[in-house]
């Protein structure tokens, strides 16, 4: 039987009931080497598990399926994955086009350490098509996208970006930990690789680390996969298992995500302590009609700026209580953060650095009135 529902793929992709026992859940094969049935008679390929292991595998399978790809690639970390597809695609003295409020640790990796190591970068804002274009040079090995970005909820146009990469030659690599396939799906709209950190909505739960790469290409996937054999910083099977055990729900935690992220959008735009929010769901939102076309829900992110500046901003980000202080995002729980102080104090002074009045939520998905009026009593002045 075929199917190809996502909500299908989700629970089913990657994920046949275990040959030997009907297993119903993919085991955690927590093992490093693998029998050999004579010197070179693998099992199903099975030689030693930074190359292989059935666990990751059905993880893989399944983000390739979720995101429309022909492979997928697990690895650590959301890091780890970046640092993998940069080594894979890039050499000394090419170029990377990256967005001016790029995930901060993406920001790192590519300003402190790939420069170093011959890789230059210009940062441009990516909701401006023409400035991209403008921006990319013959040595220009990718754009680097990120839609909606973090903290500041900018859409780039993902066909749009598709078409400027591809008719100067470069990738276009596109950061989808924020969306989730289930909201958009760049490799459908011309997207050569999708990155994420599973950290995020993926795993969905806060209880593990991991990153993946999917890829639109087989070569190009098979380049990867060498790379992330050779690297080595692959997600382990008890993380892997986790992450695809957070995935059968993708659907309907971002249902709920999406509704409760709308639910605090209205209680936030009338509040007289709000200057304003920033939310790619609200018509006057400069992305919006992008966004509108591209992603089915609008996600679980929303960021507001205060009336009373920094000290408002803290203010609010002390006195939450369903809403907890934390960095990270996409969690079944609510978390609340100040971007000037925590994720993105080291992109002080930089072309990165955000406003200091600025709130980021990751509004998640416990009962809607108990989140709004957790911000009406914190927004008491
Ligand atoms: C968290 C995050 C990353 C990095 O992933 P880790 O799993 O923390 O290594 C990359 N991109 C975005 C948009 C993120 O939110």
């Amino acid at each position: 039987m075929s199917y190809e529902g996502f909500e299908t793929l989700a629970i089913h992709a990657g994920q046949e009931a275990d040959a030997e026992t009907g297993a119903v859940v993919v085991p955690i094969y927590q093992t490093s080497t693998y029998r050999q049935d004579g010197v070179g008679g693998l099992r199903g390929g099975h030689e030693y598990s930074r190359t292989a292991n059935p666990t990751r595998t059905a993880l893989e399978e399944c983000l390739a399926a979720l995101e429309s790809g022909v492979r997928g690639l697990a690895f650590a970390s959301g890091m780890a994955a970046e640092d993998t597809l940069l080594r894979t695609i890039a050499k000394p003295g090419d170029h990377l086009v990256i967005p001016t409020d790029a995930y901060g640790g993406t920001f790192r990796l590519v300003s402190k350490v790939f420069e170093r190591w011959g890789l230059s970068w210009d940062a441009v804002d990516l909701s401006d098509t023409e400035a991209v274009r403008a921006a990319v040079r013959p040595t220009t090995v990718a754009i680097w996208a990120e839609t909606p970005t973090n903290p500041l909820l900018n859409i780039a146009d993902i066909a749009a970006l598709a078409e400027v990469a591809h008719s100067s030659g470069a990738l276009l690599v596109v950061d989808n930990t924020f969306a989730s396939p289930y909201l958009q799906r760049p490799i459908t709209l011309g997207a050569d690789v999708v990155v994420h950190s599973t950290t995020k909505y993926l795993g969905g739960h806060s209880d593990v680390v991991g990153g993946a790469l999917v890829v639109a290409d087989a070569d190009l996937g098979e380049r990867l996969a060498f790379h992330q054999n050779s690297m080595g910083a692959v997600a382990g099977p008890f993380d892997a298992w986790l992450t695809l055990r957070g995935i059968k729900t993708l659907g309907v935690r971002m249902d709920r995500h999406n509704a409760n992220a709308e639910r605090v959008v209205n209680a936030l735009v009338s509040h007289p302590e709000v200057a304003s929010v920033l939310y790619p769901g609200l018509p006057e939102h400069p992305g919006h009609k992008v966004a509108a076309d591209q992603m089915r829900g609008f996600g679980g992110m929303v960021s507001f700026r205060l009336r009373g500046g920094e000290e408002a901003a803290l203010r609010v980000c002390a006195k939450t209580k369903v809403f907890t202080l934390a960095e990270s995002l996409g969690g079944v729980e609510s978390l609340i953060e100040h971007p000037g102080k925590m994720t993105h104090a080291s992109a002080a002074g930089s072309p990165l650095e955000v406003p200091n009045d600025l709130v980021r939520l990751s509004v998640g998905i416990e009962t809607a009135d108990d989140l709004v009026n957790d911000l009406l009593q914190a927004l008491e002045p």
